[in-house]
């Protein structure tokens, strides 16, 4: 059945057709609001702009990739639905990454009408755009529904950041955890915990939830003071029950954006909002913040995730492989949490490429195909420690002679540090263990491989120590 649409058609040109969708488009808005709740609503669908139609078909335009797949997965039927019940003529809504249609501008009637840019848009809000980000009437950036607590795999490394996100999750505000700062190296999972405490929260549409960088912040602010609104965006900002800003370190120098967040800080804590930040170092390294914020930053709970231990990494491939659906050998992810100690993000990386080489070729994924694949990425880690560096950092941490290290000597003093730098040798270099050997000394390969097994069984016993080693690792990789 044809009939309202093709009564449309008959009596006018495009942009009334786009007049008459734009009102049935404000109905299943609304509906749509109801149903889904404020926050999801105004996270996601408000992002929406309808497009043309063609046969049965509405385009729906969404400004990102991310958005539109988002959209699609989780909305995808439902808006078919509404856009049939209001227009039966519609059976399908094709979802895409666009702009609004440019026939809502008053334009020509040519045909190429169609293909005319919009009216220009604030430079800020270009910017945004060009950079894939929101319109700036979003507060939020969208949180990735692939970073949920499920898909976070835990371990000893970030086993205390982990539980305390879940609590914030489960009981924002409580005190003690407010605010909750998360802190550690680069593609550990920080901004991972932060969405994920964004999802669980803005699950049930009651909690609204804002999420953006520090960069971002102090783009919005920036924007907000050239545009002569920064009360609006104060506003905005406040009227939030859980405001996470990831990356804090950004705003070391940027003295009037620090201002400004510790102000909403304050405003909102005292008004029993959750904060959720992240950095890169504890609060008390972040020199270049300012003092007063720096202590509050530190008063509520503050989280550290360790660097990555083999134990995690293998845990993580393994998760991340059985999610694919390739069939990974034990053998190539071994050799994997072997060689990719720096960050989950390039482990992940480096699966990712296998994967979508066995996917490409259809051919199983061995050790030898792996070491093809990943060729470049296993060098550039190969180059990045030597043994000889980690003999003289481990040295100098425990107060040794450098010589010590293919000494005779078997004092504890000296041959628990060597142990120290053959293990961290044998995890953060791809030599062999005969090859270690032969860099202490001339030790025997058993003799490292007593080492390795020592050391480990030594984290684990004794805390201070695994921290200890921890350290040390974390400063040969950086
Ligand atoms: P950070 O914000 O600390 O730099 P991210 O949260 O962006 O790191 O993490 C980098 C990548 O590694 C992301 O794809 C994230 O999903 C993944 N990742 C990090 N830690 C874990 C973990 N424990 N389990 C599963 N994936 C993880
Ligand atoms: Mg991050």
């Amino acid at each position: 059945m044809t009939g309202e649409l093709s009564g449309y058609d008959a009596v006018a040109e495009a942009r009334s057709v786009r007049h008459v969708l734009d009102i049935h488009w404000s109905r299943i808005c609304s509906r749509l609001q109801t149903e889904v709740g404020e926050v999801e609503y105004r996270t996601w669908l408000k992002q929406i702009s309808i497009g043309p139609v063609d046969g049965d078909e509405i385009t729906l335009n969404l400004p990102t990739r991310f958005l539109r797949d988002w959209v699609r997965t989780q909305y995808g039927d439902r808006l078919s639905a509404l856009w049939n019940a209001e227009l039966p003529a519609i059976r399908r809504v094709e979802l895409q990454v666009g702009r609004p249609d440019p026939v809502a501008e008053p334009a020509g009637d040519e045909a190429g009408a169609a293909e005319a840019a919009p009216a220009a848009a604030p430079v800020e809000e270009r910017v945004a755009e060009a950079r894939g980000e929101l319109s700036r009437h979003d507060m939020a950036a969208p949180l990735d529904p692939r970073f949920t607590f499920d898909t976070f795999v835990v371990g000893k490394p970030n086993e205390f950041a982990y539980a305390c996100a879940r609590r914030v999750a489960e009981r924002p505000s409580s005190p003690g955890f407010n605010p909750l700062f998360l802190y550690g190296g680069v593609g550990l999972g920080k901004t991972h915990l932060m969405h994920a405490i964004g999802s669980e929260l803005t699950r049930g549409g009651q909690v609204s939830v804002a999420y953006m960088s520090a960069e971002k912040f102090m783009y919005r602010f920036i924007a907000a003071i050239r545009s002569q609104s920064t009360m609006e965006f104060k506003e905005q900002l406040r009227s939030v029950d859980v405001l996470m800003i990831d990356d804090l370190q950004f705003l070391i120098g940027k003295d009037n954006t620090q201002e400004e967040f510790f102000h909403t800080f304050n405003a909102l804590v005292d008004a029993g909002r959750q904060i959720v930040v992240s950095a890169d170092k504890s609060p008390s390294d972040l020199s270049g913040l300012e003092d007063r914020l720096r202590t509050r930053l530190g008063c509520g709970m503050v989280a550290d995730i360790h660097a990555t231990t083999f134990e995690l990494r293998i845990s993580i491939l393994e998760s991340k492989a059985a999610a694919s659906g390739v069939a990974v050998p034990a053998k190539v992810l071994e050799f994997l949490a072997h060689k990719i100690t720096s960050n989950v993000r390039e482990l992940e990386g480096a699966l990712n490429r296998l994967i979508a080489h066995a996917n490409l070729f259809g051919r199983p994924v061995t050790l030898e195909a792996t070491q093809d694949v990943l060729h470049d990425i296993l060098k550039a880690h190969d180059r990045r420690v030597t043994i000889e560096e980690i003999q003289r950092k481990v040295a100098e941490h425990w107060n040794i002679r450098l010589t010590d290290m293919s000494s005779a000597r078997r004092a504890r003093a000296v041959a628990r540090p060597r142990q120290v730098a053959m293990y961290l040798a044998k995890q953060l270099t791809s030599r062999s263990l005969p090859e270690i050997g032969r860099k202490f000394g001339n030790r025997d390969h058993t003799t490292v491989m007593h080492a390795v097994a020592r050391v480990t069984e030594l984290m684990e016993r004794d805390s201070a120590f695994a921290e200890d080693v921890e350290l040390l690792r974390r400063m040969l990789e950086s």
